[in-house]
């Protein structure tokens, strides 16, 4: 039996929907599932870790670990790990993940694979797929390593909602750590505005929205849908968008149920940050984009009329 432990993915006290995901997929692998959370105030979570899918919560709670600082969080998750004789830990695609991941699989002697999309387990063997090369190619990796750390891609498996784990509640202390760097203040974004990678619709503007008018029209749009506000590198090169808007390569990784790109061409750069949304939708003048040669539905025109009709029809259904 393979044991897998799934790092909670808490945000401002909130469990995030990827840990249910990783859960549900640990699960379907037949794997035996512990979860552990880590942070100031986070032992209240546990029946919903329970709920998500785990048979064992560890719990790392400490005044401390309030502010997220990469060396106690991954000394914490090592300490887990151990616990449970984890063969395999999971992160899901956050900034806590990407930076923890790397210390926790040195600490444990494991290989570290970065956006994995898939897991396969046959009998001892384990065999991760992840996208290369701006996402080009899949690779398929045979690991050779007692133990995996896994950064999973954002959508990567599906939340089983027939799954449930048991309340099995372990305690730990939080590790002595060298805490070289730590971080006293974290300045969040008080916009206020949905997460682009939590948010179940993304509306992204490209250049072609061309101005501030552009941005603010298709912004309403995105407003109406109560969707995440995102857009391509060159608006944020041009200074219309801010950088944690940028979608890509360089920028987040989403994969949103609908993702709809207005005025976006779909260079490969672009397309590597969101070509894995389950539906996208195209707005673009040019029949010959090839934003159109990912998209599920398209359409051709000048976004500035398509904007508010299809403003219009959300109205419509909405009402
Ligand atoms: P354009 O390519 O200029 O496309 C604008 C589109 O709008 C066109 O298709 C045009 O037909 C359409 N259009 C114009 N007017 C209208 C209108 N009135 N109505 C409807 N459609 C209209 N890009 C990213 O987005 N994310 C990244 O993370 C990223 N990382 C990069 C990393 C590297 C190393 C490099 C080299 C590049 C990166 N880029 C990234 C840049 C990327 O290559 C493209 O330059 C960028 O995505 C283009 O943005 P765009 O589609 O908004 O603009």
């Amino acid at each position: 039996m393979t044991n897998i432990l799934v790092v909670a993915d808490i945000k401002q006290g909130e469990l995030k929907g990827s840990t249910a995901e990783l859960l549900s997929k640990a699960r379907a692998l037949g794997a035996d599932t512990a979860v552990v959370a880590v942070g100031g105030q986070v032992k209240d979570l546990a029946d919903q870790l329970a709920a998500a899918g785990s048979d064992t919560q560890f719990i790392v709670e400490d005044a401390s670990l309030e502010i997220f600082s990469a060396n106690p969080f991954a000394a914490a998750v090592v300490k887990a790990a151990n616990e449970f004789n984890a063969d395999m830990v999971w992160f899901g695609f956050s900034e806590t993940g990407k930076a923890a991941a790397p210390r926790v699989a040195v600490q444990l002697e494991a290989a570290c694979a970065t956006e994995i999309i898939d897991v396969t387990i046959d009998g001892d063997a384990v065999q991760i797929i992840r996208p290369a090369i701006a996402n080009k190619v899949l690779q398929k990796v045979k690991v050779n390593t007692p133990k995996l750390v896994a950064v999973v891609r954002a959508g990567a498996f599906e939340a089983d909602p027939e799954i449930a784990g048991k309340e099995n509640v372990v305690a730990l202390d939080p590790p002595e750590t060298d805490t070289r760097a730590k971080i006293k203040e974290l300045i969040s974004d008080a916009s206020g505005e949905i997460d682009l990678t939590d948010a179940d619709i993304v509306v992204s503007v490209g250049r072609g929205a061309k101005d501030q008018t552009g941005v603010d029209m298709v912004k309403a749009l995105a407003d109406d849908l109560a969707a995440g506000f995102g857009s391509s590198r060159a608006m944020v090169d041009a200074g219309l968008m801010a950088h944690n808007k940028q979608v890509g390569q360089t920028g987040k990784i989403v994969a949103p149920s609908l993702y709809i790109a207005v005025g976006i061409s779909g260079a490969i750069q672009h397309l590597a940050g969101m070509n894995g949304s389950k539906v996208i939708l195209a707005v673009n003048k040019d029949p010959e984009a090839p934003i159109f040669n990912v998209a599920d539905f398209g359409i051709v025109g000048d976004l500035f009329d398509v904007v508010p009709l299809l403003k219009e029809e959300i109205k419509k259904i909405r009402a």
